[in-house]
């Protein structure tokens, strides 16, 4: 279901008890700014996420109120991921959901690294979009 990302940070959201070890993942890569893992459900041959260390529930809650140290740890750290994954010659999307339009369903920010073939156009067409 999609979340409400206006909502305060809930530390019961699955990926703060991922970030806690409470449930399992695979790291891909981790610092002092930024978590990734591969994501469970993947729609593409690789989909990893990349999640900032802090409680932050989206995009807008992180550009909001996130350091500039934090910012930067974790931006850099999305690029990191991408370009230890050999991502940026084929090239990679990525995409971070924020709110109920956007179908964001877990309520701490995470941003998806999409790659792996040809992705194609940015959203499915619907008539009168
Ligand atoms: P979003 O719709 O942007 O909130 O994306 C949430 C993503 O989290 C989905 O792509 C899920 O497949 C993924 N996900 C949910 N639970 C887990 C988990 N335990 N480990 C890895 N990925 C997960």
């Amino acid at each position: 279901m999609a979340v409400d990302a206006t909502q305060p940070y809930d530390d019961q959201n699955i990926f703060a008890k991922i970030l806690r070890g409470e449930i399992p993942s695979t790291p891909v890569y981790d610092d002092e700014w930024a978590y990734a893992f591969p994501d469970i459900s993947p729609w593409a041959p690789t989909h990893i996420l990349v999640i900032p260390k802090g409680p932050y529930v989206s995009w807008d809650d992180f550009s909001a109120r996130a350091s500039d140290a934090e910012i930067a740890g974790f931006v850099r750290a999305v690029g990191h991921v991408a370009r230890a994954a050999g991502l940026v010659e084929p090239g990679y999307r990525l995409i971070a959901n924020a709110g109920p339009h956007s179908h964001q369903e877990v309520p701490h920010l995470h941003v998806h690294i999409l790659a792996g073939r040809a992705l194609g156009p940015m959203l499915v067409q619907h008539d009168g979009a």
